[in-house]
């Protein structure tokens, strides 16, 4: 535990389930009052407000959508509601979507973009916007992707979403470094949440992924949550710009493992 984290606010966008909710969970732990976000599944923002009430911290589940300024709105505006400030801003949510790109429609291009790359800008914008007019110290953490440094067939949207985000993040970092704002990103791998769990459930696609992963195992959301509360306390004080991949050595070369090449 961090014992800085106690009382203190953050805002998880996505939080309804995957690895939004696991930062929830741990942010509870960290008894924390934690804002969560979901877009459609309340059910599923309830439950992760219980679990964070049961772990010790204060929830409050808010639905917006992060894609439009309105929506990141009224997150901040709610969390001043409940909570009166806010320290720590998690820009989770995203989508994903497969298509050869030949055939990607501007539809789902915009919708990627919008979310994963547009929608951090927005949820970053409200947050740098309350750090500097209260001058407060400011904590960012975007979730990013191993697929800010891979390529990634079949998935460009969403690959140009997540390479968008590493300068997005190093840029702003180097902004706001001298307002005492830190601004990270989270890299998962293979993680195991709904956004993939059916594909490993199927112990040949397990296999298929995890030989891509030197550790040779599916990430859990937990040790993504881990890596969000290190970056969210001040043992990570000198850390901005960073991306911190929690992959299992996935950005490794690992077709090099063995010796090969
Ligand atoms: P998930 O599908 O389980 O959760 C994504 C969440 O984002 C959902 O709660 C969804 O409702 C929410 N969301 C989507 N669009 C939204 C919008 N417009 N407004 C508000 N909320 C919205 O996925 P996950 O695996 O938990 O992914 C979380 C983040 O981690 C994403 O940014 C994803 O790209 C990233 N990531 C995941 C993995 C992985 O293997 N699971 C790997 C790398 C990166």
């Amino acid at each position: 535990m961090y014992k800085e984290l106690e009382g203190k606010t953050a805002v998880v966008t996505g939080g309804s389930k995957g690895i939004g909710t696991a930062i929830a969970k741990r942010f509870g732990t960290e008894h924390m009052n934690v804002v969560v976000n979901y877009f459609s599944d309340s059910k599923g923002a309830e439950e992760a407000v219980r679990i964070i009430e049961e772990a010790g911290g204060k929830g409050v589940a808010v639905q917006a959508n992060i894609g439009e300024e309105s929506g990141v709105k009224k997150l901040l505006d709610q969390a001043l509601e409940f909570f009166g400030s806010i320290d720590v801003w998690v820009n989770n949510a995203g989508v994903e979507n497969r298509s050869a790109t030949h055939e990607l429609s501007l539809d789902d291009w915009n919708r990627i973009i919008t979310t994963n790359l547009t929608g951090v800008f927005l949820g970053s914008k409200v947050a740098l916007q309350y750090f500097t007019d209260n001058e407060r110290k400011g904590n960012i953490i975007n979730m990013s992707s191993v697929h800010e440094q891979i390529p990634w067939p079949g998935f460009a949207n969403y690959a140009a979403s997540k390479g968008g985000l590493k300068l997005f993040t190093e840029t702003i970092a180097m902004e706001y470094g001298k307002r005492n704002i830190r601004v990270n990103n989270i890299g998962p791998g293979a993680i195991n949440t709904p956004i993939n769990s059916d594909k490993f459930l199927d112990p040949l696609q397990y296999e298929e992924t995890a030989r891509m992963v030197p550790m040779h195992r599916i990430g859990k959301p937990e040790e993504v949550a881990a890596a969000a509360a290190w970056l969210a306390s001040d043992e990570s004080s000198y850390v901005t710009g960073i991306t911190l991949f929690v992959d299992g050595g996935m950005t490794l070369y690992p077709a090099f493992q063995d010796g090969k090449g």
